[in-house]
């Protein structure tokens, strides 16, 4: 299969692509590297069905014929959104259509990479597909939530009006090697000052909850959604709930540092809760993940180690 990923030089993009390519497919990673990184392509070097085309897909482009497409591109954690709010919103809007519109040229599937966003600050807990979510329009965090919720509208009405065979994936907080240190997520955050030995950053009094998927067991279920015929949305992502204090213990643990906390203020609409209900994608994809907090942690320590000190050398 020739398969599209855009975004697939952002963290969970390239993990997709190396994914895929395990799988036999040959890919076409469409990245402006707005957020994205050639470092996490680097060793898809000399891959003979690998193609990096830089392009924005805000604007309208043409990849070539594929069988299938995997929107990942947008700026993805609260940091990278907030800076570059218009391009967030642009990618999720004009950049679905225009990959809607390659998916119904070529005949092709479409995945959406959507998000937990999508729910807000959740009121139901955990969060199930059904819940319509609890979203500031207005607030800072609206340029990700809202364009996420557009893209998925899109997906829905391509399938409904134009018959593109498309799927939705609700994506929750995942974590591992090639997560951006400087991308102000609280796992890079912690990671890289507690390899530092600096206090940990914790917003409000850390007993705001989230819970972390490990990336592969992330692209195990993206990969089985793709291939089931499921075209509503479906969460996929760890359901093991964490407080950010309990978090930070993790880490501290993870790495043996002695790093202390620091209460820093919440950020505004910052969500109280979130846990993925996955009851769907157990039921329909057979999919779980098996990967714990501490395990995916440690199976990530080395990259943080080598990304915290190639920003001190
Ligand atoms: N957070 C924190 N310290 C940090 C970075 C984040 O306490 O240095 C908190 C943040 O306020 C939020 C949670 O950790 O409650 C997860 O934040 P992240 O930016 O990773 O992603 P989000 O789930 O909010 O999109």
């Amino acid at each position: 299969m020739h398969v599209l990923v855009t975004g697939g030089a952002g963290f969970l993009g390239s993990h997709l692509c190396d994914a895929l390519l395990a799988e036999g497919h040959s890919v076409v990673c469409a990245d402006n590297l707005l957020t994205g990184r050639m470092e996490n392509l680097a060793h898809l070097q000399h891959e003979p069905r690998f193609k990096f085309l830089e392009q924005d897909v805000s604007r309208p482009f043409d990849a070539g014929k594929v069988d299938y497409i995997f929107h990942f591109a947008s700026p993805a954690s609260p940091v990278d959104y907030l800076e570059h709010a218009i391009e967030t919103l642009q990618v999720g809007s004009l950049g679905s259509l225009n990959c809607l519109e390659l998916a119904q040229k070529y005949g092709a599937r479409f995945l959406l990479a959507s998000t937990s966003e999508c729910y807000g600050d959740p009121l139901e807990h955990p969060q199930k597909e059904t819940y319509w979510g609890h979203v500031n329009p207005v607030g800072p965090r609206s340029v990700y939530d809202e364009s996420k919720r557009f893209a998925e509208a899109a997906t829905m009405a391509y399938y409904r009006h134009r018959r593109v065979d498309t799927r939705i994936v609700r994506i929750f907080n995942t974590y591992g090697p090639r997560l951006q240190i400087s991308d102000g997520r609280v796992i890079s955050n912690f990671m890289k000052q507690a390899l530092r030995g600096e206090a940990l950053t914790v917003y409000g009094d850390g007993s705001q909850t989230r819970s972390f998927c490990y990336v592969s067991d992330e692209v195990a279920g993206i990969l089985a959604l793709s291939k089931s015929d499921e075209h509503e949305p479906t969460n996929i992502g760890n359901p093991v709930e964490f407080t950010i204090l309990e978090c930070a213990e993790a880490v501290l643990e993870v790495t043996g540092s002695s790093s202390k906390l620091r209460f820093e203020p919440l950020p505004q609409d910052d969500p109280r809760q979130r846990r993925p209900d996955i009851s769907k994608a157990k039921h329909l994809l057979g999919w779980e993940p098996t990967i714990d907090l501490r395990s995916g942690l440690r199976l990530s320590l080395d990259y943080f180690k080598s990304a915290v000190q190639a920003r001190l050398s």
